[in-house]
């Protein structure tokens, strides 16, 4: 269940370009005019609920951070567990951990150790807002798969198709992009 270009238009349409942030190069997509877009938003999330209301998942697992704004009301919408994946060191009880590469140096993503319950084979949607070259998507997910459960699928809102991140998540679950820029 694919979103119709219509409605593609209406939230790409949503979301600013601000070119040269965080860096000079980057255009930076920033969804603070989409999350502040009451039509724009809520078709997004309706889109979201009607596609994932037949996975059977039992959990969203979000991003830090912006994985969260998406990830929490979709769990909510489809009733179902929300697990945050954090940036290192947020986290209050035992984690895992992943490192991952930056263009400068690195960074880590951690999951809580119990964050499905212990629940084996616990159906697992992993969601951000946007993959870039892929890293953060990469390290999360394999953070997800490390706890034992199963990633149904990885969704993000944007794909940055040109930095050819998705086909590194695809090695460890399918992926689904509602945008490709
Ligand atoms: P990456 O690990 O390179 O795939 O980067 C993905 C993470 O960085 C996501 O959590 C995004 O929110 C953020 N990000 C990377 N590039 C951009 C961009 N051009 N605009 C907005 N967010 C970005």
């Amino acid at each position: 269940m694919t979103l119709n270009e219509n409605d593609k238009k209406i939230i790409l349409d949503s979301i600013r370009d601000i070119p040269d942030y965080p860096k000079p190069g980057i255009i930076f997509k920033d969804i603070t005019t989409l999350l502040n877009n009451k039509d724009a938003f809520k078709l997004l999330m309706d889109h979201l609920e009607l596609r994932y209301k037949d996975y059977n998942l039992d959990y969203i697992a979000g991003i830090d951070s912006r994985g969260f704004i998406f990830g929490a009301p979709l769990a909510d919408r489809l009733g179902i567990g929300f697990v945050p994946v954090r940036k290192k060191g947020k986290l209050p009880s035992t984690t895992i951990c992943e490192k991952y590469e930056l263009e400068y140096g690195f960074d880590e993503v951690e999951i809580h150790l119990d964050a499905f319950n212990e629940q084996k084979d616990a159906r697992v949607l992993l969601i951000d807002d946007l993959i870039a070259t892929g890293g953060t998507a990469v390290a999360s997910a394999k953070l997800v798969k490390d706890t034992k459960v199963d990633l149904v699928e990885v969704c993000f809102l944007m794909n940055l198709d040109f930095l050819k991140g998705v086909p590194k998540v695809e090695k460890i679950a399918p992926v689904y992009s509602v945008l490709e820029i």
